[in-house]
């Protein structure tokens, strides 16, 4: 049986780590190698792959340190620049794990940065910095668009999917979201059940993406309440959804 669970590295990144029964496993974005080579050796697991999402020093800072514990295969994408990456990823490549028996496939999710790639298998998404629980990444190296358009292409995936980002964001990611949208009542849950596991120190990944429907306002630019308080903000009329989801990212941005 597949199983992940997060590493927390540096400020607030989580390495998530894909294993199985056999004691075999994959890291997605080791920002830093310590706690990763800590966690492998404490449950005695092979590494077989680091998968890679985007070029950022928190996601792939650790690669080399890394691979002093294990000589494995570096995943990433080929639009960015990866050090160590031995295989450069584009839209539609499958990466397979043959030990873990895991397919993922590869989805080009520009936003964040110019090449972020997402990955996709058996249920699990790894976003990266492209959708957080309750968020999304901010904008460096992409435009509103880009970012709305590569949010769809996740959503489109099933909507028991679960979640696995980059960082721990979500409680702050929902405070804000809940500004945005007071009046809704699965968002208010949310936000009580998040609270409740940071209180406890809990990771709050996985969500799913039917959560992330329902709750996340970058995912809700259609949404009327959302376009509304959107356009309160803005002080102006918002024509279209992605006005919408440029305004929420900015009211976000200063916040
Ligand atoms: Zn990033």
């Amino acid at each position: 049986m597949t199983t992940v669970f997060p590493v927390p590295a540096l400020n607030d990144n989580y390495v998530w780590v894909i294993t199985d029964d056999h004691g075999h496993c994959a890291v997605v974005d080791p920002g830093e190698a310590a706690p990763v080579v800590e966690a492998l050796r404490a449950r005695n697991l092979t590494l077989d792959a680091i998968l890679v999402t985007h070029h950022h020093p928190d996601h792939q800072g650790g690669v080399g340190g890394v691979l002093k514990y294990a000589e494995v295969p570096v995943y990433g994408p080929a639009a960015e620049s990866i050090r160590h990456r031995t295989h450069a990823l584009r839209e539609g490549d499958v990466v397979r794990l043959d030990t873990l028996g895991l397919e993922l496939g590869v989805l080009e999710t520009p936003g964040h940065t110019a090449g972020h790639i997402s990955l996709y298998g058996h249920g699990l998404l790894f976003s990266g910095d492209t959708l957080f629980a309750g968020g999304c990444g901010r904008l460096f190296e992409g435009t509103p668009e880009q970012m709305m358009q590569s949010l769809s292409k996740l959503t489109e995936l099933p909507a028991d999917t679960n979640v696995y980002a980059g960082h721990e964001y979500t409680l702050a990611n929902l405070r804000f979201a809940h500004r945005v949208e007071p009046d809704n009542d699965a968002l208010s849950e949310r936000v009580e059940a998040v609270q409740a596991l940071r209180a406890r120190g809990e990771c709050t990944m996985p969500s799913t993406l039917e959560e992330e429907l329902r709750t996340n306002p970058f995912l809700r630019s259609g949404v009327d309440a959302v376009r509304r308080n959107a356009e309160q903000y803005a002080g102006k009329r918002l024509s279209s959804p992605v006005d919408v989801f440029a305004t929420v990212r900015a009211w976000k941005d200063a916040s």
